[in-house]
């Protein structure tokens, strides 16, 4: 087997000064935890880029893993071959022939030497690189600016290194670089995104869900596991915890009036929320809330809503529109999951006409009907938590008798 390299390019950590040791120590991590399948990878941090050196896997697969992972701006594949002028062209290629797209095509090659003594200068070995590239490919055209492909070949002290193509990363952070965050996650559409952009933002995320059980079903619980297993699969194993919120809706809606509810019943998610945090030694809420998008969502609900807590409640969709949302859900694999339509806590207790401008005052004085701290605490004390991975698989019922 032939050892196989990828260089990673980091991006914006790149602009972290001393800290940068933590931002690749954090990225090395993931990498690590992502291929530890594939014992024989080896990862070197390094200032500007990291590079992976392995055998046993295909390039495909490896590059496969780096799409989804938070902190990486651009990835290549460089193929490393004797410092020998006949080696370097018959790499060069072999790498021309499996592009297999040509017609209309431009390409240049790009040279660079740390090791001086090497026989050739940088402009004579790409002129006698790029030479042979074009009799084998006379359809492709030279462009030194803006070529479609271009051939980079690096002269080190052991070795050549060549690479052909330069792979989009996700961009972002590295995961867990940026602190921890609870993700209030529903069955809809806009909380995963919520969850994914803070993700690839470096924010650790564990998921809270809050279920009212039996106006909810356990299909609508299941699908939000689903859910995280999805956001998962952009981070490490991701904690789920299951909030027991019915007795709060049942309570809410014998004592406050239907067009406050709504407000009442976020502020206690917010309390509920604010106690989670402690626990998990997390340092912010985040939602899907997007400005103007229901009566929840309006300034003046968010404001009371807010006031039950000092806690930042980060609203990564704070400004995105519904479609955008959706091309968002699309591209991460969400959207099938997010339209099924299972009911969850929110649509089952929904007011007809929730107020957009609930005073405060009025909200506490309701809220004096309420026994407040002792609901928060049941439903803190009743919280089940479970680990999510990507490959969460949803627990099989097992038959008593097929154990007979
Ligand atoms: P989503 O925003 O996920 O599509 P939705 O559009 O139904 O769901 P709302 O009901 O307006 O959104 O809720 C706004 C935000 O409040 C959600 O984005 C989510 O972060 C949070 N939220 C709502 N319901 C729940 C729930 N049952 N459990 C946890 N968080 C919830
Ligand atoms: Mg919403």
């Amino acid at each position: 087997m032939t050892q196989k390299q990828i260089l990673i390019h980091y991006g914006e950590l790149s602009t972290k000064g001393h800290n940068k040791k933590m931002f690749t120590n954090r990225l090395a991590e993931h990498i690590r935890l992502r291929t530890k399948h594939i014992p024989d990878l080896k990862i070197f941090p390094q200032y500007d880029f990291m590079h992976l050196k392995w055998e046993s896997a295909t390039y495909d697969e490896i590059i496969a893993i780096l799409k989804f992972i938070p902190g990486i701006s651009r990835f290549e594949p460089v193929y490393p071959v004797a410092k020998e002028l006949g080696a370097i062209q018959e790499k060069a290629l072999a790498l021309f022939a499996e592009l297999g797209d040509y017609e209309g095509k431009s390409f240049r090659v790009v040279a660079k030497r740390s090791d001086k003594s090497f026989e050739y200068d940088t402009l004579s070995l790409q002129r006698q690189v790029g030479d042979v590239i074009g009799e084998a490919y006379p359809q492709l055209s030279v462009d030194l600016r803006t070529a479609d492909y271009k051939l980079t070949i690096a002269i080190h002290q052991d070795g050549a290194y060549l690479s052909l193509i330069s792979i989009p990363g996700l961009g972002g952070m590295p995961y867990g670089s940026s602190g921890k965050g609870l993700l209030m996650l529903s069955g809809g559409f806009d909380s995963p995104i919520a969850g994914y952009l803070m993700m690839k933002r470096g924010m650790e995320i564990e998921a809270v869900h809050f279920a009212s059980p039996p106006y909810t079903s356990p299909q609508a619980l299941e699908k939000t596991k689903k859910l995280t297993a999805k956001l998962a699969a952009y981070g490490k194993p991701i904690r789920f915890h299951e909030v027991p919120f019915t007795a709060i809706q049942e309570a809410i809606k014998e004592a406050v009036p239907d067009d406050f509810s709504m407000t009442v019943m976020r502020r206690m998610m917010v309390r509920i929320m604010d106690q989670l945090l402690i626990q998990q030694k997390a340092q912010a809420i985040v939602n899907g809330e997007s400005l103007g998008q229901v009566a929840s969502q309006t300034m003046k609900s968010m404001a009371v809503i807010n006031e039950v807590t000092h806690t930042p409640i980060l609203r990564p969709l704070i400004a995105t529109d519904k479609n955008e949302i959706i091309e968002l859900a699309v591209k991460i694999d969400t959207y099938a999951l997010s339209n099924e339509p299972f009911e969850d806590c929110c649509t089952v207790f929904a007011p007809k006409s929730p107020k957009t401008k609930p005073r405060l005052s009025t909200i506490q004085a309701m809220e004096e009907a309420l026994n407040i701290d002792e609901l928060v605490s049941q439903a803190v004390a009743g919280t089940r938590s479970i680990l999510i991975d990507h490959d969460y698989q949803p627990n099989s019922q097992v038959n008593f008798g097929d154990l007979l």
